[in-house]
């Protein structure tokens, strides 16, 4: 029966969403012509089509058929300051102006780093790339370059972009997963070369016993542990402080390096979430709101290991023809100049506010469910039992998440497909109060 009623509900929401958006489906029918799936971003589809959108202008967006959202996904966190925001938007045309990339240094590229330096004592130097997947890529190179050692050990559930290294575990079969406390190496995808995921080893996020089983087992092989200090792909899901500090005493221990991703966290406090944490990782790698909408990674840490890609004489070889382009620097420049300790205070409550809101909400319709997170990060997970790690996340019910998800953009309330949802700085209490009253009047049409 309950079941009979879910199809129903889907059925109505989906007929809504497809009776609001009829350009999309139309330009998404064209798309899948020529893209496979219609759309080169594989997280950014969901069913039955992705919107197409027009326009964005601080914290909304407006589709090609005219709908307007509050925008609680802000490009899966790169956009912090919203979109368009007018000091990056000038300072990005006054740089295009002059021409977008030369082959040579500007001193924009200069800056950024002083900048991230500045804000981030661990990174005493910093390479630029075009995007965190490179950035932990590189991380991952000058682990093993530096150690000469073979493995990587990562999270079960971690994601850290599309390499092949990344893609071990991102997102396993729980039936293929094995023994929790000591997990399978998964590939996420085909065509992975078989002799990288025999070299990545899987660990549970969050338990110390079982990593440190795993890594006393490695540690003689072992060139690096990469982790997100919250990890996000698997659900916004927050490491126990207690985790980060025997991450750090163990690799120190086994001379191994600890690599964070703080790809998305580093917008948790002013020198990013391994400041909030008080933890030093070796390397750490960043993209997203470093690059102020456009394009960017980038890897940095301790001297002696980022001195290996020193080009005058490099023993790791890094570079990208688009790596340091002003275009990205200046806008990420503009990008955390607007990023005060005072607006990621205000962000953070801001986000608290929301976690607790959403939070009452299932409890006030009586679904089952948690929000998940931490400062300006949060997802919704439907289960009761609490989310502490990839396994936990898993067993929460998808399909009422995406019900959510279609449920909500019919609302004008842009988030993603699985429950992810993060903040940004043009945002007010109102629009987080009114996102808070869209979500209860969701969950309530789901019963
Ligand atoms: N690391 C983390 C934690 C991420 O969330 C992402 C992307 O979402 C990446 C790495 C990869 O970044 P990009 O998509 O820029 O390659």
């Amino acid at each position: 029966m309950a079941e009979n009623r879910h199809a129903v509900t889907k059925a109505r929401v989906e007929a809504e969403y497809r009776r609001r958006t009829p350009g999309s489906a139309a330009l998404h029918e064209a798309a899948k012509r020529v893209i496979p799936g219609g759309e080169s971003r594989t997280a950014a589809y969901f069913s039955p089509y992705p919107l197409f959108m027009e326009q964005g202008e601080g914290c909304r967006l407006t589709d090609v058929d005219g709908n307007r959202y509050v925008d609680f996904l802000n490009n899966y966190t790169s956009q912090i300051h919203g979109h368009a925001n007018p000091l990056i938007t000038e300072a990005v045309s006054r740089q295009i102006a002059k021409g977008t990339a030369y082959a040579s240094s500007v001193e924009s590229q200069l800056r950024l780093a002083e900048e991230i330096c500045r804000r981030v004592p661990s990174v005493e130097l910093v390479r630029f790339a075009n995007s965190g997947t490179e950035a932990t890529m590189y991380a991952i190179r000058a682990a093993k370059g530096f150690t000469g050692r073979n493995k990587i050990l990562k999270m079960e559930g971690g994601y850290h972009g599309t390499h092949d290294a990344a893609l071990v575990s991102f997102a396993p079969s729980l039936d293929l997963a094995g023994e929790a406390e000591s997990p399978n190496s998964v590939p996420s995808s085909g065509g992975l070369f078989k002799g990288v995921v025999d070299d990545i080893v899987v660990a549970p996020f969050n338990n110390i016993e079982a990593t440190a089983r795993i890594i006393e087992r490695h540690k003689k092989d072992l060139a690096g542990v990469i982790v997100e200090p919250v990890m996000g792909g698997a659900g916004t899901v927050p490491a126990r402080p207690e985790y980060l500090r025997f991450l750090r005493e163990a690799t120190e221990a086994c001379g191994a390096m600890l690599i964070f991703d703080e790809v998305i966290t580093f917008r948790l406090a002013y020198g990013g979430a391994q400041e909030a944490y008080d933890v030093k990782p070796d390397l750490t790698a960043l993209g997203k709101i470093i690059g102020g909408g456009l394009p960017v990674g980038a890897l940095g840490g301790r001297a002696d290991l980022m001195d290996l890609f020193d080009s005058r004489r490099p023993q790791l070889y890094q570079t990208g023809t688009f790596s340091g382009n002003p275009a990205t620097m200046v806008a990420g420049l503009a990008s955390l100049e607007l990023l005060t300790t005072e607006k990621i205070a205000r962000l953070n409550e801001l986000g608290e506010h929301m976690r607790r809101g959403l939070g009452d909400a299932l409890a006030e319709v009586g679904i089952e469910g948690q929000v998940t997170g931490m400062g300006s990060l949060m997802a919704v997970h439907f289960i009761q039992e609490p989310v502490t790690d990839y396994r936990s996340a898993a067993r929460a019910d998808k399909e009422l998440a995406s019900l959510l998800h279609l449920s909500l953009l019919n609302r004008g309330i842009f988030t993603s497909p699985r429950g992810f949802i993060c903040l940004s700085t043009p945002m007010e209490k109102k629009e987080v109060d009114e996102a808070i009253r869209t979500f209860t009047e969701a969950l309530t049409g789901m019963q």
